[in-house]
This record gives structure tokens, C-alpha cells and sequence, in this order.
């Protein structure tokens, strides 16, 4: 995955103070609905997955805490390594190379992720596709150069791309392309379901909560940290540069159960080729960068499908986005249309998550 350190929209974690309501709604002899006592390790910043990455574990005893914050960093490095399709040497690189010739065996999770994929392809009318690699390296490419690809290139690219061309055998368990020059590309889904698998890590560690940040795109679940009632995630304004971030620069402030957020936005992470701005998201069905929104961010149950569905609301924009949003019972949106005027359109869910301004 490409490195986003300052580039993309951050989102800042931090906890609240035990708030007045809180406690005196859980009343009973002062005592928050979690447990006293307990205690969290934080990684702070480490880089992973080509950003940063944050893990907070919460458990009743130091050393649990600080087995589980091991255990999720594990499971992203894992992810990483069998999903990247900048390390030659991945699970994914060798089926790129040869998922034409023939069909290849991938690991459980790789083949779930593929599976989910289709999934999301077929729930946003093709908008989100992993199949997009081609179309996606002739843009990486057109950076280098410093020039546009010409319509006979992106044509071709095309017909590279299409998730309906990706072959996969449950049984088996392995891939097969059916267009020769297929890429699999898997930056807008990988990161979410590497967030999950290290929740269910540290669940299985024994952590009685916790908090896994990867470039912001964030999971929480159960007891936050000692002395605070609720998870809070601060989403970056776009009109402050990120260095000036601080209280009173969020443009939202989420407060978090068991949920996770992703974002996925333009205003941060573009190319700019020819003087012109290209988005990172792709727009299968034109072969162009995605433009119709600044920044999506999605809230729901799980990582994996905040992350697809971010990707997937910012190519089919405000809309269609938001058709898809309202139909998905778990999911809502909180939407940025393109500056300078930044106007925020959220999903009819998304209030209850709202903090207020901070
Ligand atoms: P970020 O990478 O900033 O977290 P996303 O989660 O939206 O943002 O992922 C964007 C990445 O997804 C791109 O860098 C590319 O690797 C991949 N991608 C681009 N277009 C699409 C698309 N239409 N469907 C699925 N993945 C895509
Ligand atoms: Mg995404």
C-alpha cells in the first residue's frame, strides 16, 4: 500500500474526559459501566502498511494489554505481507504475475478478501473493484512521467479491468484471471480487514477493549482507556492544514462504541499531472480519477466494510453514495462534496454519532 504518512485526511484518536452524563446515567457509587482498575497499553505511531498505525489495548492486567497491542500489530503485519502489491515477494504479487496462466492457490484470507471484494463490486454497481490495478499503474505511471495517459491507453487498460474477469474457485480455494494483464489492487479493502483481524486478536488475547488505527481508518471496541467512558475520533477540517491540528480544528468530533470509521478522500492524497488533479480512487466504468467528492467517510460494524464502502461512495459520489449508504442497515456516511466549499452532507443514521464540534 502507498505511503500516505502526510498526505491523506487524518483522523486523530484521542479519549474524553468521563463525561458528567455518562456517570451519572451508570451511577451506582460512582463507578463507570467498566470496570476500575484496569489498564492500557498504546503503541503510539508505527509505521505499518506503508502509514501509521495505532493500537490501544485495554485489560485488566498491564501484561494482557501489552500481549494483545503485539498480537493486532501481528495480524496487520501479516495482512501486509501476504496483501501488498508493493512487496514483490506477496501472496498478491505472485498472483498478479501469473493469475492468467494459471489458477492459482491463495490463502484463506486472501481468498476471503477476493470473495468480499465481489461482494462490494456487485453492491455499488461495479463502482468499487479491486480489479482496477491496470488502470491504476498506468496512473502511477502517468505521475513519473509527468503526463496524461492518452485515451487509447486508458481504453486499453479497461479491458483489463472487471471483476466479473476474476475467476474464484471456493472449493479449491484459488484465483484465475480471465484477461490477460489483469492487476489485482487491493488499497481500498486491505486495511480495513487487517483492522478487524487484529480486534479479533486482541479479543482472543483477552483484552476487554482496545483501538486499532491504520492510517485512520479505526476499529474500537468495548472499555476505552482508564478514566474515560467513550472512544472519540476527531475528523480532520479540510481547510486546516494538517500541522495546525489541535482542539478546535476538528471539523467533527464521532464518539465510538464497538464501531470502526474510514475515510477515503482526494483533498489530501492526489497526483497532479500536467497541472491537473488526479484522484488515488478510480472510476472503473470511465478509467478515471474519482472527483464527485472531497472526502467520504463511512462509520459501521465492522472495518472491512467502512473501508469498501468509503471507496466505494467516493466513485459513485453524493447520490448514488448515499442510496447505498441508507440501504445498508449497519452503515452511515458523513460526506464532503469538492471545496472551496466543503459542504457536509451526512447519511439520516449518522447523527447519534456525532460529539459536537470540539
Ligand atoms: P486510502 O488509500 O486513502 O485509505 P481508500 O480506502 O479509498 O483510500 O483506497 C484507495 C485505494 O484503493 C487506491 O489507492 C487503490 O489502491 C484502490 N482503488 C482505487 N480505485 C478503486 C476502486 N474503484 N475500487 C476498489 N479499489 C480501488
Ligand atoms: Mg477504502
Amino acid at each position: 500500500m502507498e505511503s500516505k504518512k502526510v498526505h491523506r485526511i487524518s483522523i486523530a484518536v484521542f479519549f474524553v474526559l468521563v463525561l458528567a452524563l455518562l456517570y451519572f446515567r451508570v451511577g451506582e457509587g460512582g463507578s463507570s459501566i467498566w470496570p476500575k482498575g484496569r489498564v492500557s497499553g498504546d503503541s503510539n505511531q508505527r509505521l505499518v502498511m506503508g502509514t501509521f498505525a495505532r493500537i490501544v489495548a485495554v485489560a485488566m492486567d498491564r501484561e494482557v494489554a501489552i500481549a494483545c497491542m503485539e498480537a493486532g500489530f501481528a495480524e496487520l503485519e501479516a495482512v501486509d505481507e501476504s496483501m501488498s502489491d508493493y512487496k514483490a515477494g506477496s501472496e498478491l504479487s505472485r498472483l498478479n504475475a501469473e493469475g492468467f496462466r494459471v489458477a492459482v492457490s491463495v490463502s484463506d484470507a486472501l481468498f476471503e478478501v477476493l470473495e468480499r471484494s465481489v461482494e462490494y463490486s456487485k453492491k455499488s454497481g461495479g463502482g468499487f473493484d479491486v480489479t482496477v490495478g491496470a488502470i491504476v499503474d498506468l496512473f502511477r505511471g502517468a505521475k513519473e512521467k509527468g503526463e496524461r495517459p492518452t485515451e487509447e491507453e486508458i481504453a486499453a487498460a479497461k479491458e483489463k479491468v472487471g471483476y466479473e474477469k476474476l475467476v474464484l474457485d471456493r472449493e479449491k480455494k484459488t484465483v484465475r484471471f480471465a484477461v490477460d494483464g489483469m492487476r489485482i489492487d487491493l488499497g481500498g479493502i486491505a486495511k480495513g480487514y487487517a483492522i478487524d483481524e487484529a480486534i479479533l486478536a486482541m479479543k482472543k488475547g483477552g483484552a476487554i477493549g482496545g483501538m486499532v488505527d491504520v492510517g485512520g481508518d479505526i476499529r474500537c471496541f468495548g472499555a476505552p482507556g482508564k478514566g474515560k467512558d467513550v472512544w472519540l475520533v476527531g475528523l480532520q477540517d479540510p481547510s486546516v492544514e494538517k500541522d495546525d491540528m489541535g482542539p478546535g480544528k476538528y471539523l467533527l468530533v464521532l464518539k465510538l462504541a464497538d464501531a470502526a470509521i474510514a475515510t477515503s478522500g482526494d483533498y489530501r492524497r492526489f497526483v497532479m499531472v500536467d497541472g491537473e488533479k488526479y484522484s488515488h480512487i478510480i472510476t472503473p466504468s470511465s478509467g478515471e480519477g474519482a472527483k464527485k467528492l472531497s472526502s467520504v467517510t463511512i462509520i459501521s460494524k465492522t472495518a472491512i466494510d467502512a473501508d469498501a464502502l468509503a471507496t466505494s461512495v467516493s466513485v459513485l459520489g453524493a447520490e448514488k453514495g448515499l442510496e447505498l449508504i441508507e440501504g445498508e442497515r449497519q452503515a452511515e456516511a458523513i460526506l464532503i462534496t469538492p471545496g472551496p466549499e466543503y459542504e457536509i452532507i451526512k447519511s439520516s443514521g449518522a447523527e447519534k454519532y456525532l460529539h459536537g464540534k470540539y
